[in-house]
């Protein structure tokens, strides 16, 4: 058995909201090593120098791109610490940049595409001093290796995605959050794993199908709706979890029988559903009957608030009121201020939502406005984008502080954040 701090996570600056925030892969990822050679996970903060000298392999993820600068620093560190410890990176920005990084910072190697095996062969291969140099997905300072491995069904539906105790802080500041809820779903795990990628075929993001094929080599994946709807049991039956979030909508975009499997039963859950697409009055009733209350996300556009696109606009409207009508959720209009300003027909359609519902409207801007770091057709992003997403690490910085005093306010004193509707403007939405 090896000691527990062979093998760290660290959860270094990632500029996003939330320290706790973390991509809905990972804890599958993680666990699948943790379950072979065990893994500490570290916030930055409660890292010591006694945890670096003792250990052999750090892991960083490098999902978001925001998160780049916080990686190159805590691998420098620990280098310096610790020369001989292998640091390894994975994750979507870790991937498009996988040249620069290797070039710019003290990262030994990078797990391109999907790492759920290529991280626990990886992590074999250094413990047992073999060569790692035809590992699949692996790329080193003096190596790109040939083999690649794409996450298939069977990766999917037997990862575990709810288990956090190879990170004990970030579990205790999770059930924490979860103990103080009251009423405001916090994007913090769960966040229910259903597809990876999206079958969507929207510019401008990532989970796109055709970027995952450049980015992953594979197509969209929707992880079976046993494991998922196994998931949602787990935490309902949980008495520290009160809420899941569901960013990656299957309501609207799987079979119906899918979805009748996954929401077959009430949770005992409030959740924060982000409908991608306008779903069928039966899958809608079907959300709102499964879970306790709650926020339902609508776009106005077809695209998940990337486009002008408008979807049915009276389908919209009594969706909406379908869901007003419970008295248990809050229905949001996501809508693109630029929309509003450019498009005569998107401004009108916006208007009559309003007026015909009581829903809450949501500025969904900010999250598209940028052009996000797109591959080319072989999964990577030019050394331009690499250094404008480097200048721009920062631009969540205002919101993250705002958010961060939203939560501490909300945590602390409920009452007076209610009045002063900090978490409505934290969260971008007016009434
Ligand atoms: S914008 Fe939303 S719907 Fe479109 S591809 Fe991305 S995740 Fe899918």
């Amino acid at each position: 058995m090896l000691p527990m701090n062979d093998i760290l996570f660290i959860q270094h600056q990632t500029n996003m909201m939330y320290p706790e925030i973390i991509p809905m892969s990972l804890p599958a990822i993680m666990n699948r090593v943790h379950k072979r050679f065990p893994v500490r996970g570290y916030f930055l903060e409660e890292l010591t120098e006694t945890h670096l000298r003792n250990a052999r392999i750090l892991i960083l993820s490098i999902h978001w791109y925001v998160s780049i600068k916080g990686a190159i620093q805590t691998a420098d560190w620990a280098k310096r610490v610790n020369p001989d410890i292998s640091t390894i990176a994975g994750g979507m920005s870790a991937s498009v940049f996988y040249p620069f990084l290797l070039r710019d910072s003290k990262i030994d190697y990078i797990i391109r595409g999907d790492g759920d095996l290529p991280l626990l062969f990886l992590v074999e291969a250094l413990l047992e001093h073999k060569d790692v140099s035809q590992i699949p997905n692996v790329a080193g300072r003096e190596f790109v290796a040939d083999e690649w491995q794409a996450a298939d069904q069977d990766t999917l539906d037997s990862g575990d995605y709810r288990t956090l105790d190879w990170f004990p802080t970030l579990d205790h500041r999770i059930r924490r959050m979860h103990t103080r809820y009251n009423g405001k779903i916090l994007p913090i795990h769960p966040l229910l794993a259903t597809y990876r990628g999206c079958p969507m075929p929207c510019e401008n993001c990532c989970g796109a199908a055709v970027t995952q094929k450049a980015l992953y080599r594979r197509s969209p994946l929707l992880r079976s709706a046993g494991p998922v709807a196994a998931d949602l049991e787990a935490y309902s039956d949980d008495r520290g979890c009160n809420f899941v979030s569901i960013y990656h909508d299957f309501a609207s975009l799987a079979e119906e029988s899918y979805t009748r499997e996954v929401l077959g039963r009430h949770y005992d859950l409030d959740v924060y559903y982000e409908l991608t697409r306008l779903p069928s009055p039966a899958m809608l009733r079907l959300i709102v009957e499964t879970f306790r209350r709650g926020t339902i996300a609508f776009s106005l556009d077809v695209r998940h608030m990337t486009s002008c696109q408008l979807v049915d606009v009276p389908a919209l409207i009594d969706a909406i009121n379908l869901v007003a009508a419970t008295g248990r959720f809050e229905p949001r209009l996501c809508y693109l201020r630029q929309g509003l300003k450019e498009n005569k027909a998107y401004r009108e359609a916006f208007e009559a939502v309003r007026q015909a519902t009581p829903c809450t409207v949501y500025c969904s801007d900010w999250w598209w406005e940028e052009e996000n770091p797109l591959p080319n057709s072989d999964g990577l992003c030019t050394e331009a984008i690499y250094h404008a997403c480097m200048n721009n690490s920062n631009r969540y910085q205002a919101w993250n502080y705002l958010f961060r005093l939203s939560y501490l306010m909300n945590y602390h004193a409920p009452a007076l954040n209610h009045t002063l509707k900090l978490f409505r403007y934290a969260y971008g939405g007016v009434k």
